[in-house]
């Protein structure tokens, strides 16, 4: 494996597009520029909190982490070749267009050219202010870092498309906050994560430029976009324009079927955090379904439930649309863009279900309007007795379609928050048995079935209350817990003994816990 000071950087992004001629911090409105130059700001006392061995052998670099590594990813210390800079995006946030918003505490180091020749743009999140600010400081608590880092591996390893975390880095230096519980302005422990992605573009990059009428830079990061990230579809032009709207559709439909799949909310689907290689991008206040509850949205601010569970493919598809709306001036061809978007809904549809039928173990070739309502019957199942989602599908691999219904009640019972009434029980009974029927004259045999739920129903999710349990520990200094957790949710579809205490239900302090971030 190579050495950090061996790393070598590419600056296709940064020789492609314009930059910001102006080459201070000031918060400002950025015009005629794709992104501007400025250096992270370096903090009191780097500290290396964590480091995935994982990610780090995407760029080549070694299990555990060299000495200068936690200067390196503070921000104190630039490696030869890198020239940090910070992007200029917009978005729509909660349903209204918010102008121009940009990495206001993200500086990319880069592109790194990693192992096997990929390319990997480097990113520090939390590493001081850049002409994006706004009115913050460009930075980021302990707490929200590791929410990050935690979950974008567990996302990766769950089979999720996601950006990825190298490492966590303290700063030594306190954050102040509101926090949200008590209105006060409150100190904490700083910290920031390096996050990797192909790609940090999100759907705002786009919409920005629309909006100001900047159609020469929109073209310019359009052709920088398909040439970079997908050759496949061949050299520039409106028609390849098509071509990647209808690719970036198709992979955000697989993505959100993915969050479905897993019980992931994101919590923040604005256009800014929708990345257009249909990674999920940002973790802020995400959270898990624990008893499956369609409306769940773990983000406070989220009052009327836009974000919710059960609103993602839907709200997904709005952003699709805004991003369409910005291709238009250059693409000139509605009915080509809503063409891609009636698309959109189908591969959803068609992701989604082939998710659920596997979570089931019901064959992928029955009748989709019969699963569909055996799907809608689960859920008020689920409903009528507050059910934990993951232990459920878990339980349900164990039941054979001649399992007796007291067993197959007593298989699923685990699952449930508060012991069931007579009626749920029924429900249960009655779901259970057609489920049964519908196994029995399937070909499948009941091994290869359960191979197969296995493989689409996690043992262990990072579930709120896990990663709370993680902060406070590290907030104390302790950061065994945050390594346990890690090593739990590198196999999350494995049943594993040493772990059982992080696959059990939500417990009773941790009901309503919001997704915290800042
Ligand atoms: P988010 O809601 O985290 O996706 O962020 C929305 C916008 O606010 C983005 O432009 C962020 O860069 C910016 N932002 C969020 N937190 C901070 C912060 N602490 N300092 C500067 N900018 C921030
Ligand atoms: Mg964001
Ligand atoms: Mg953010």
């Amino acid at each position: 494996s190579s050495k950090l000071s061996d790393l070598r950087f590419d600056h296709r992004f940064t020789d492609a597009l314009p930059a910001d001629p102006e080459n201070t911090v000031q918060p400002r409105q950025v015009y005629g520029a794709a992104y501007s130059l400025c250096a992270p700001t370096p903090v009191a006392a780097p500290q290396m909190l964590a480091w995935s061995a994982d990610t780090a052998a995407l760029l080549g670099l070694s299990a555990e982490p060299e000495a200068m590594a936690a200067e390196v990813f503070a921000g104190n210390r630039l490696l030869p070749g890198s020239q940090p800079y910070a992007t200029c995006y917009g978005g729509h946030q909660f349903g209204n267009w918010a102008g121009q918003l940009g990495d206001g505490r993200a500086i990319l180091l880069g592109t790194v050219i990693g192992a096997d020749d990929n390319r990997i743009e480097v990113q520090l999140k939390g590493a001081g202010m850049t002409p994006y600010s706004r009115h913050a400081d460009g930075r980021a608590v302990l707490r929200s870092s590791i929410r990050e880092y935690l979950c974008s591996e567990a996302m990766h390893h769950l089979g999720v498309p996601t950006t990825r975390a190298l490492c966590l880095v303290g700063t030594g230096d306190p954050v102040v906050r509101d926090m949200f519980y008590d209105g006060h302005p409150q100190q904490e422990a700083g910290a920031i994560v390096t996050r990797l992605a192909p790609s940090f573009l999100r759907f705002g990059h786009y919409e920005i430029f629309a909006a100001r009428g900047e159609l020469g830079l929109l073209r310019q990061l359009l052709d920088h976009t398909l040439t970079t990230h997908f050759p496949e579809l061949g050299a520039p032009s409106p028609e390849a324009y098509i071509a990647w709207f209808a690719e970036v559709c198709q992979r955000t439909a697989v993505m959100v079927a993915h969050w479905m799949r897993v019980g992931f909310v994101h919590g923040v689907m604005n256009t800014d955090n929708l990345s257009v290689l249909g990674l999920t991008i940002d973790y802020g206040p995400y959270g898990w379904i624990d008893n499956f509850d369609p409306a769940f949205t773990p983000n406070t601010t989220d009052r009327g439930g836009r974000y919710a569970y059960a609103q993602q493919a839907r709200v997904a598809g709005w952003n699709l649309n805004c991003l369409a709306n910005a291709l238009m001036p250059v693409v000139k061809n509605q009915a080509a863009l809503e063409a891609c978007l009636d698309e959109y809904a189908e591969h959803f549809e068609t992701h989604y279900l082939a998710m659920l039928r596997d979570k089931l173990g019901l064959p992928q070739d029955g009748s989709a309007e019969a699963d569909f309502k055996r799907i809608s019957a689960l859920f008020a199942c689920f409903a009528a007795a507050d059910t934990d989602m993951t232990i459920f599908y878990r339980a349900l691999a164990q039941i054979a379609p001649d399992t007796p219904a007291d067993a197959a009640l007593a298989e699923i019972s685990p699952a449930f928050y508060a012991p069931p009434s007579s009626t749920a029980q029924a429900q249960f009974a009655l779901w259970l048995a057609d489920w049964q029927a519908c196994l029995a004259a399937s070909p499948e045999s009941v091994a290869d079935r359960r191979t197969r739920m296995h493989a689409a129903n996690p043992w262990i999710i990072p579930r709120n209350w896990l990663a709370q349990d993680a902060i406070k520990a590290a907030e104390a200094g302790d950061m065994s817990v945050l390594e346990r957790l890690m090593r739990a949710i590198r196999n999350p579809y494995l049943e594993q003994a040493e772990f059982t205490d992080l696959a059990a239900r939500r417990p009773d302090w941790a009901r309503n816990e919001p997704g915290c971030s800042a």
